[in-house]
């Protein structure tokens, strides 16, 4: 799942961004409107974390762009503290959330996935498919009562992207877009090879791969 964060404040944006990669997200940085607004129409986005005061676009403007554009990714806003005209405002434009500054790192996740289990139908923190259950929280998996095992960073945001996705055709192109951030745009090759290691800790049956087409997780696609 890739996020994208607009926000004008460096340090915030920075920190911001090292914490949610480490629970398993990929991240894109926006640090002005105009590029928040480019990328959020350019690029493909699980979940957008939107600063309303921006310097050359304010954020307001940015989201009711996307959303005229037919594009409804869950957006939280940050708002000014105690400015509860913003909190209409972004409602208003389209939000789905706010949440005003400053504010505790750990709400900010909290909200993102209350959020995205909202979008999703399931919690996204625990996730679990037939006797496998992936932990967000400890970056592991579980097979029935066996001990954890331990994940790198892009094997678990292939595998919870895969749990979330099941029976769906995805192609490498689309896993690509998902796992990594805009900075990192390996050769979708690499897809090959998480997904044969991912096979073998979680076992062959599992992914099956759609020769041309890409993978589909816990069984065949179904066609209509
Ligand atoms: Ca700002």
């Amino acid at each position: 799942m890739r996020i994208l964060l607009v926000e004008d404040d460096a340090d915030l944006s920075a920190s911001l961004k090292s914490e949610l990669e480490r629970i398993g997200f990929a991240v894109d940085v926006a640090l002005d409107g105009e590029r928040g607004e480019y990328l959020g129409m350019t690029e493909t986005y699980t979940l957008v974390i939107l600063d309303l005061g921006l310097p050359v676009l304010p954020g307001l403007a940015v989201l009711t762009t996307w959303r005229q554009a037919g594009n409804n990714v869950p957006v939280i806003v940050l708002t000014a503290r105690d400015a509860w005209y913003e909190k209409v405002d972004g409602f208003k434009a389209g939000a789905d959330d706010y949440l005003g500054k400053p504010f505790h790192i750990e709400e900010l996740v909290a909200r993102i996935q209350a959020l995205l289990k909202r979008f999703y139908g399931q919690s996204i923190t625990e996730l679990s498919y037939l006797n496998l259950r992936l932990s967000e929280e400890q970056q592991c998996m579980f097979i029935d009562d066996q001990p954890p095992l331990v994940l790198t960073a892009v094997e678990f945001r292939l595998l919870r992207y895969l749990m979330l996705h099941p029976g769906q055709v995805l192609t490498k192109t689309h896993l690509l877009e998902h796992i990594y951030d805009i900075d990192h745009d390996p050769d979708s090759n690499v897809i090959e090879v998480y997904i044969n290691r991912l096979r073998q800790k979680i076992g062959k049956h599992l992914i099956s791969t759609r020769r041309g087409q890409g993978y589909v997780f816990g069984g065949q696609a179904e066609c209509p």
